[in-house]
């Protein structure tokens, strides 16, 4: 019987919610916005048949236009302009334009842009602007002072952008739509109280029916401003991490910002105060359920939109069909510590919420029973997990399998990124970032894997990667294939990750983090344990001329490749005294300074042994000829892309010759009898499981 009142209360209570919810979205439509103008033709004179200039048009930044880069590269110059043309019919008048760069990588922002306009009294085109932008990823917006009445075309002509391309990832051409929102009775600049003896007589007099509403809430006191009304602190931009760390193209979380608002299609009111003239801030919608794959081309599948905040009013219009989390975007280039956190309201915003280790088990129970989105932000110190709501529900339980495991869950991510961490060096050398790196879910495909907005792990293995019973004591493969992933995130690019090895040295960090999780190397998935055992004996007892990176597809041998590389470190960090040896040997390598030759591996295989063996103290020459890492041959090999490993018997000779020189200057032993032997055959460290708090 109790059971039922609770029930029917809670049903209550959760269509009270909903009723809420749509006065507020009744009173969002009530909105001016900016309207959108899309050209009746586009053109260009050069693309890239992946970058097609209608990806400036498509209301998806992660598409883009790209000048042509395969066969004859279009050289970008002040002579040899990309032109984009725009043309409009039957349009009365453009207010502004806004060019939106990519946003992962950097090929072809533009820095250098002249704005030519063409209205129906002109005879031709006239230069409108000049442009000259710095290198960055925020959206540049040009104001047609007064408005461009009646444009027929605008030509958008690039002159110099990121190593000579041209990019866009998308271009907007935008009308104003001004209205008047009275805000005088609000006391503050986020309009979160009211002015002192604000009476029901003023607030009825409020034309703007958004506004009135939310004041009668403020008068009324019953105005919630949970995650409604937050601040968000500043970060370093991970494009500038993955510099500093030497890791290309591998992005911490770019969501730094989880406000665990839903942002449903249609207009939204969002106050911001404090964002500094030197930086800017965004607000990005995710729509992490898409329903259907989004390029075609792999697990990012998210949608992701875009929109600049001003200090004050931002009215956001949300155009897309699927519903979304906000997240702000508010990062700077260096220094983020030194900007103040910006504070942000979402007027009447569709709480969604997030769940973090200051929250009980039983409350963020309670957060995935009646979250109203899909997802939800899993926001632990190190991490940022966006997981299905009712899976997590379902599945995210701790060592008992019973109980509720989300603070467990937290603190094995926390830790799985502290080992990480630690392993590249980043921890002993003062380079670990208030970043969170980020872990979201495919739905369409099937394996884990990296890409360019974090890692991301199907759908389908869920069950398995929020448990933390399964994580912790039955499978070894969950901690393998996350640390993996991540491993990639902090892959020394290419120094430790040419060709040859760009599926192997990042198993390094799998490796040891399944150990140091208490799992015994026999319980390793059979394929792993048997190809490191293999690729040792291989190497150390068959009289071969094997090359350890002759491989014609990328996981070939993987765990082979990868067993000469573990009981080196094995060896060193435990019987050879240096703890910190791949601590070390990472940031050695993050210093490298060698230029690539053509698509030859050699040269960084070359480095590799140098430089590995000036952190071991030994000249490791022998062991790396006898692990096959130096043989006079030539051949292609196939690791994502194709790469060559070519070495003379002159030029082999002479690295020896180099490396007893190098080994002199750098007072290097010279290994004893018998010591490639007790590397290759160094026992594996087994662990003690570490006790993670639920
Ligand atoms: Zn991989």
């Amino acid at each position: 019987m109790k059971r039922k009142l609770l029930i029917a209360l809670f049903a209550a209570i959760s269509l009270a919610g909903q009723g809420q919810e749509d006065v507020w979205q009744k009173c969002n439509e009530s909105l001016p916005a900016d309207i959108r103008i899309k050209p009746s033709r586009c053109s260009d004179n050069t693309h890239e048949s992946d970058g097609i200039i209608r990806y400036t048009q498509d209301g998806d930044i992660n598409t883009q236009y790209h000048s042509q880069y395969i066969g004859k590269k279009f050289v970008v110059s002040p002579e040899n302009p990309a032109e984009l043309t725009f043309d409009f019919k039957k349009v009365k008048c453009i207010d502004y334009l806004e060019y939106v760069p990519r946003q992962a990588g950097e090929n072809g922002i533009v820095l250098e842009a002249e704005i030519y306009v063409k209205t129906a009294t002109d005879k031709d085109y006239r230069l409108y602007e000049h442009c000259e932008w710095k290198f960055n990823y925020n959206t540049k917006r040009v104001v047609f002072k007064g408005g461009l009445q009646k444009p027929v075309s605008i030509k958008f002509r690039i002159l110099k952008g990121v190593g000579d391309f041209g990019s866009c990832a998308e271009m907007k051409f935008m009308k104003e739509e001004k209205e008047n929102l009275d805000i005088s009775v609000f006391a503050d600049d986020l309009l979160t109280t009211l002015k002192p003896q604000t009476t029901k007589a003023d607030i009825k007099k409020i034309k703007q029916p958004l506004l009135r509403q939310l004041a009668q809430e403020l008068l009324q006191g019953t105005y919630a401003t949970d995650y409604r009304v937050a601040s968000y602190e500043c970060y370093n931009h991970p494009v500038l991490l993955a510099k500093e760390w030497r890791t290309p193209n591998k992005h911490y979380d770019q969501f730094q910002g989880v406000t665990g608002i839903v942002i449903k299609p249609g207009k939204h009111l969002v106050m911001a105060s404090g964002i500094p003239d030197s930086v800017s801030a965004y607000m990005n919608v995710v729509a992490w359920y898409t329903e259907k794959e989004v390029h075609g081309k792999g697990p990012d599948q998210a949608e992701i939109t875009t929109q600049k905040l001003h200090n004050g009013i931002n009215i956001i219009n949300y155009d897309r069909k699927l519903e979304g989390l906000a997240y702000i975007s508010y990062f700077s280039k260096g220094y983020a510590e030194a900007n103040p956190p910006i504070r942000v309201h979402f007027v009447g915003g569709t709480v969604n919420g997030y769940l973090t280790p200051d929250k009980t088990n039983e409350q963020m129970h309670q957060m995935t029973a009646t979250a109203p989105y899909c997802m939800i932000d899993v926001l632990s110190k190190k991490v940022h997990a966006v997981w299905p709501t009712d899976g997590l529900h379902e599945h995210c339980k701790a060592d008992d399998d019973v109980s509720p495991g989300y603070r467990q869950y937290m603190n094995i991510l926390d830790t799985l990124m502290t080992w990480e961490q630690r392993l590249v060096g980043l921890e002993k050398y003062g380079r670990i970032p208030r970043n969170r790196t980020l872990l979201s879910t495919s739905f369409f495909y099937p394996a884990l894997c990296s890409t360019p907005l974090g890692i991301s792990i199907p759908i389908k293995k869920q069950q398995r990667y929020v448990n933390c019973q399964k994580i912790l004591k039955d499978d070894s493969e969950t901690v393998w294939g996350m640390s993996h992933e991540w491993g990639h995130q902090h892959q020394i690019n290419p120094f430790f990750c040419w060709p040859g090895i760009r599926e192997v040295s990042n198993n390094l960090n799998s490796y040891y983090n399944v150990m140091h999780m208490g799992y015994k190397f026999e319980q390793l998935q059979k394929e792993k344990r048997k190809g490191m055992e293999e690729g040792i004996r291989h190497y150390l007892e068959d009289d071969t001329d094997d090359c350890l990176f002759e491989v014609k597809n990328i996981y070939d041998h993987a765990f082979e490749r990868l067993g000469p590389f573990v009981r080196l470190c094995n060896y060193f960090m435990n019987e050879g005294g240096r703890p910190d040896y791949l601590p070390d040997l990472y940031e050695a390598l993050r210093h490298s300074k060698v230029k690539k030759q053509g698509g030859n591996i050699v040269p960084f295989v070359l480095n590799f042994i140098r430089t590995a063996s000036d952190v071991s103290g030994y000249n490791l020459l022998p062991y790396f000829q006898q692990f096959g890492f130096l043989r006079a041959k030539k051949f292609l090999i196939k690791d994502y892309d194709y790469a060559l490993y070519e070495l003379s018997q002159e030029e082999l000779e002479a690295f020896c010759k180099d490396m007893e020189a190098f080994a002199q200057e750098k007072h290097l032993q010279t290994m004893p009898e018998g010591m490639i032997e007790r590397i290759a055959h160094t026992p594996d460290v087994e662990y003690k499981r570490p006790h993670f708090e639920n």
